[in-house]
């Protein structure tokens, strides 16, 4: 029989019915649904020294077994096996195995082999867990794809079952790029990228297979972008006829700063003047803290002065309430109702608050994503404020385009992005920068200390509580499939700090947790009635707790300086003077520098730079808010790969004809 992309599984040898029935579960019917099963990972044999920074990386390392292997019973009953081996350098490293007694009496101290696992580190002391043994070590050369686990397929089989068919169906693969660009960006065809995605031969052609994808991805991306750029222009919105925010300017408790007047004068430009007008498509840029809530409001403000209401959109609860707080505050001398609605609003409520919507005279209203699913229920809305979509929002904003009619769209972030980047990802919206903050505030004294100093880190938390002021500690969020990783989670260092601070009452906080519970715990944290708060990245974003003095990092070098930065944001909202310790042990020199950098530079947008720089753009293209596109292989994107994907997307469309771009309009539709 002849092997095609649309020949079932069941054709190939070793597939019979049980392994049917897993791949179907994943969505696996025909040769062309294995085809599209990428690796996830490769491996070489090559060895490696343990201090060659590969923490985090599969590795193999030559090492010689320097303790006998005891046996130890762990929490939960779980038995290991643990003993200590070192490499050719005298590096030390913990081995342990779960659940497997057997091995104690074949493994023994003395003895060399080699051991190929995922490299971690605690506390300056590095770990294997479960590391595979080899007598004879892997050939140097070899170069192999490691898939990801369907139903009980191991990485091995999967490699069988792919290469069962994949030379007979490569000539049945179709360019999807014209040969135009294909040329012009020296871009590998398809069909040999996706022969060598499962077949590399070296790294440096697995290089260019995956920058095929990855360009080709960027592409896409910015094809959609356009093209729905473009129907945002062809649509007209009535032009706000009011243009004057000075009564709500002099009702504010400050004067605005330059650049936020300057911000203000851009965005009142976009939405003022005669007739219809194209909607306003703005993307508002500041570092934390420097004011954009407030320019925010005006535009609301003005939006209502002529007759028009406002929805605000925040990414989670908390946020949004914390932007219910200073809206009402604000509007308050102006008569302008502010409504709040979120996913744990009351049916009866939530009801009420429609009622309210229905109404002619104008509003704001503020809430999460549960907004966009109901935004056809308000009325008379002109502007949208989205929050803190910095990750290529262009999904939700679209929502809120479609339902509510042409709005006006204003866009905050509070992760500077290299304005490069910003072009690229927020296609054709145009882009404010408040680059200034307030008078009168303190830069967060930042400094950077090993693991080994946590005590006196626990002492100094000690103090400043004594002082009347309050405590974040961040860890980073690690979860691994075997479930055996010692890394820093939010849960084990909340138990650390209740053994070591017992007399402070602290709190945990994390992004699994039901929004009721997330949301007690804030309240309680702002309250003042707990004074440390232990949590995972969930407080990145706009979190607003002025006697917060102190941010403590666990595990620093895991996070990118612009995350770094925008967490050290949380605190410094007060009037005294605050602190954020890095704490990290054992980074490596990369590491080093970058969290160096953070202790003397306070700028968001020169340490944008720098993490580009450094770790390169894949680091914005984050995976919390997913637009568009998954962006599965952003690891591999370069500026310019991004520069020329952009400009092969403008050629493609200057050329393209209505026929090529339906899939386009289709995935922005689905989407
Ligand atoms: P972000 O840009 O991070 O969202 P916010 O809008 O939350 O910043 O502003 C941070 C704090 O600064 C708020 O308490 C706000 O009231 C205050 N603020 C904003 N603008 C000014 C200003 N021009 N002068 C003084 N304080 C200001
Ligand atoms: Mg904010």
């Amino acid at each position: 029989m002849r092997l095609t992309l649309d020949t079932p599984v069941t054709a190939l040898k070793g597939v019979g019915k049980a392994r049917t029935e897993v791949l179907q579960k994943s969505q696996i019917y025909l040769l062309r649904d294995l085809l599209f099963l990428f690796p996830r990972d490769y491996r070489s044999g090559k060895q490696y020294l343990l201090c060659e920074e590969r923490v985090g990386l599969f590795s193999y390392f030559l090492l010689t077994v320097t303790s006998q292997p005891t046996a130890l019973t762990l929490k939960g009953k779980r038995r290991c096996l643990r003993f200590i081996a070192e490499d050719t350098s005298g590096t030390k490293v913990q081995i342990l195995y779960f659940n497997q007694p057997y091995l104690k009496n074949q493994i023994s101290k003395g003895e060399t082999l080699c051991f190929g696992g995922v490299l971690q580190e605690k506390s300056g002391v590095f770990y294997l867990f479960s590391p595979q043994r080899k007598k004879i070590p892997p050939d140097e050369n070899t170069f192999y794809p490691v898939y990801p686990t369907v139903g009980g397929i191991s990485s091995k089989q999967m490699e069988g079952l792919i290469g069962q068919f994949l030379p007979f169906v490569l000539s049945e693969i179709k360019e999807t790029l014209s040969s135009a660009i294909v040329d012009q960006f020296g871009l590998m065809a398809r069909a040999k990228a996706i022969f060598l995605v499962h077949r590399p031969t070296c790294e440096e052609s697995l290089a260019k297979a995956k920058y095929r994808f990855a360009f080709e991805e960027l592409f896409r991306y910015s094809v959609r972008a356009t093209l729905f750029a473009r129907r945002q222009f062809t649509e007209k919105t009535e032009a706000f006829f009011h243009r004057d925010c000075s009564p709500f300017l002099s009702s504010l408790p400050f004067p605005l700063t330059t650049a936020q007047s300057r911000v203000l004068t851009e965005i009142c430009e976009d939405m003022t003047g005669d007739g219809m007008i194209p909607p306003m498509n703005r993307l508002l840029q500041g570092d934390v803290g420097s004011g954009k809530t407030v320019v925010a409001a005006a535009a609301a403000y003005l939006c209502a002065a002529n007759g028009k209401s406002t929805l605000v959109m925040a990414p989670t609860e908390i946020l949004a309430c914390q932007h219910y707080a200073s809206f009402t505050a604000f509007m308050k001398p102006h008569n302008i109702p502010v409504f709040l609605l979120t996913g744990s609003t009351k049916k009866k409520e939530r009801e009420a608050i429609y009622a309210e919507t229905q109404k002619e005279s104008p509003y704001i209203l503020i809430g999460t994503h549960a907004l966009t699913e109901e935004g056809t229920r308000c009325r008379n809305v002109a502007l949208a404020i989205t929050d803190e979509q910095h990750r290529f929002g262009v999904k939700q904003r679209s929502l809120l385009g479609e339902k509510g009619g042409a709005v006006h769209s204003l866009v905050m972030s509070a992760t500077p992005i290299p304005r490069s980047l910003a072009m690229f990802l927020h296609a054709k919206s145009r882009i404010s920068v408040i680059d200034t903050l307030p008078p009168g505030r303190q830069p967060v004294d930042t400094l950077y200390v090993g693991e080994e100093k946590l005590t006196r880190v626990y002492g100094f938390l000690a103090e400043r509580i004594a002082q009347g002021e309050q405590a974040f500690i961040v860890c980073p969020l690690i979860e691994d499939e075997t479930g055996d990783n010692p890394l820093m989670s939010a849960q084990e260092e909340y138990q650390e700090i209740q053994k070591a601070l017992p007399e402070i009452p602290s709190l945990l906080l994390h992004g699994k947790m039901k929004a009721e519970e997330k949301n007690a715990v804030m309240a309680a944290f702002q309250k003042g009635e707990a004074k440390i708060l232990v949590s995972t990245t969930v407080i990145e974003v706009g979190v607003d707790v002025p006697n917060a003095s102190v941010m403590v990092i666990r595990s620093a070098e895991r996070f990118g300086l612009s995350q770094l930065h925008q967490l050290r944001g949380r605190v410094g909202r007060g009037s005294t003077k605050s602190y954020c310790i890095l704490v990290s042990s054992h980074p490596g020199k990369g590491a080093r520098e970058r969290l160096k950098k953070l202790c003397d530079c306070y700028d968001g947008f020169e340490l944008a730079q720098f993490d580009l720089k450094t770790r390169g753009p894949g680091e914005f293209f984050g995976t919390r808010q997913s637009g568009f596109s998954s962006f599965e292989l952003k690891d591999a994107f370069s500026m310019e790969m991004i520069q020329d994907a952009g400009q092969a997307a403008a050629l493609f469309l200057d050329s393209a004809n209505p026929e090529e771009l339906v899939p386009y309009e289709q995935e922005i539709a689905l989407n």
